[in-house]
């Protein structure tokens, strides 16, 4: 497989090239040359294999001429060593992608990236020094994916004080080969600096500087992975009970409604929680390669561009809001421009509708659900439950996306709520704390203070 910028459709490189660079040179986002097809007997599996295995047939075709089989199988067994347990909850499922060690689904494709990283580099003798700007969870998964992954340092920068006290334990209690530096400012001026790092000449001729930037495609591709598992189980009605760490403080009564009226054998409509858009491109690519989906409800909070993109045709980014599902504040979604290099605006809007939830909506969403089930959401996921509701009330409209559909409904879970406390807790009460995040907080904070300004950072990323 061959990897082409979205912008130029002529030059091609090896999936080495594109998972290193993140980025092509011209600006452009790495996407593959085609999608691959799953064998049939593969397809007809899916229900009765296990995630490794899933895993290993989804990526292979995108890599296999640079990363050989028993690699591969070697990565996906170290890097998926958690569970993505699909939970019915009332009329639907939520598919939990919050059980890896930061508790949000960019464990997924941190620790892959990060296992893609140390063997595409195995013959270099020079560390590779990946710096990353946070506001929050991407800092955390990238510094735990990458986490005594040889021959790497991570370095992260974040804005003092402005993080939560969970994730700045994320991100700067591991140690090792994993700093950070606690900058004296906003999140721009973290991503500022970053980005005058990497065009500073004493500090490139000194260190081998990287990035793992979200729309690298070594992080997205094993976002795939799931929807292929969890299509697959959903079609053949298989399904998890509660695990230790499902956050449902009482109830599991109407949960088997979802199993018992008739939705099995039929293929599944997936809501996914939006920012970027990565999450929901993987799922496009699991739905090209033959996996069991229907279509794609696109959840948004208030930042609505794609969901207004999806109803207009016209696509205008704007600048992004805050909100309480934050990890989603974004207004120019950025694998915005890989969906349009694969798929025309008529396919997408044949595949995916888009809707949009506000911060009200989104606390009563949390707490009706609650009331109802007592499954706890998160904000993100919330944003996901409300969507779907939506989209119920919009199906009996003939001219509707999915119209008819009767099949099983997945709402991905992309964080733990326990990781927004502080917005759910006053909703629901007292939110147990999952066995890795009670584990962060013990670590304790190792990181440099300093002032939003170039010389500061150089000065201490030489020292
Ligand atoms: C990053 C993130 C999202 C958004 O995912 P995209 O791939 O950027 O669309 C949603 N929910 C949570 C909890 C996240 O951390």
């Amino acid at each position: 497989m061959k990897y082409y910028s979205t912008r130029d459709k002529t030059t091609a490189v090896p999936f080495s090239v594109a998972a290193l660079n993140g980025l092509a040179a011209d600006g452009g986002l790495f996407i593959p040359q085609e999608i691959p097809q799953f064998a049939p007997a593969v397809k007809n599996s899916l229900g009765s294999m296990g995630f490794a295995d899933i895993a290993f047939e989804t990526i292979r075709p995108y890599v296999h001429e640079d990363i050989p089989d028993s690699v591969l199988g070697n990565m996906v067994e170290s890097a998926f060593t958690f569970s993505a347990p699909l939970v019915p909850v009332h009329d639907r499922f939520m598919l939990e992608l919050f059980h890896g060690p930061t508790a949000a689904f960019k464990d997924f494709g941190a620790r892959f990236m990060a296992r893609c990283f140390a063997y595409l580099r195995r013959n270099e003798d020079r560390e590779l020094h990946i710096l990353v700007a946070t506001s929050g969870d991407t800092g955390g998964a990238v510094a735990d994916g990458f986490y005594g992954v040889e021959g790497i340092r991570v370095t992260v920068l974040y804005p003092k004080g402005r993080v939560s006290p969970l994730q700045e334990r994320q991100i700067a209690g591991l140690g090792g080969n994993v700093s950070a530096i606690a900058v004296e400012g906003s999140f721009d001026d973290c991503q500022r600096l970053v980005k005058s790092a990497f065009v500073h000449p004493e500090l490139n001729r000194k260190m081998n500087l990287s990035s793992a930037n979200s729309i690298n495609i070594s992080r997205l591709l094993p976002q795939a992975v799931y929807y292929v598992a969890a299509s697959g189980l959903a079609k053949s009605g298989r399904y998890s009970e509660d695990g230790q760490a499902t956050p449902r403080l009482r109830g599991k009564a109407e949960e088997q409604q979802v199993v018992r009226d008739g939705r099995l054998g039929k293929d599944v409509l997936f809501c996914v929680p939006s920012g970027n858009f990565g999450n929901l491109t993987a799922g496009l690519y699991a739905q090209a390669m033959g996996a069991p989906i229907a279509g794609f409800i696109a959840a948004t909070n208030i930042n609505k561009t794609v969901p207004a993109y999806l109803a207009s045709g016209v696509y205008e980014p704007r600048s992004s809001v805050a909100t309480i599902s934050n990890a989603m504040d974004v207004g120019a979604p950025s694998n915005f421009e890989r969906m349009t290099a694969h798929w025309s605006y008529e396919d997408l809007r044949a595949t995916i509708s888009g809707f949009w939830v506000d911060d009200d909506k989104t606390r009563l969403t949390i707490q009706r659900v609650f009331d109802q089930t007592g499954y706890v959401l998160d904000p993100h996921g919330a944003v996901g439950w409300n969507a779907v509701d939506q989209w119920i009330h919009t199906k009996t409209d003939p001219e509707n996306h999915l119209h008819g559909f009767s099949g099983p409904v997945v709402v991905l879970g992309t964080a733990h709520p326990a990781k927004f406390a502080e917005t759910v807790e006053p909703l629901v009460g007292s939110v147990p704390v999952p066995p890795s995040l009670a584990q962060a907080m013990e670590r304790t904070v190792q990181s440099v203070t300093i002032r939003a300004d170039v010389s500061a950072l150089v000065e201490t990323l030489l020292s």
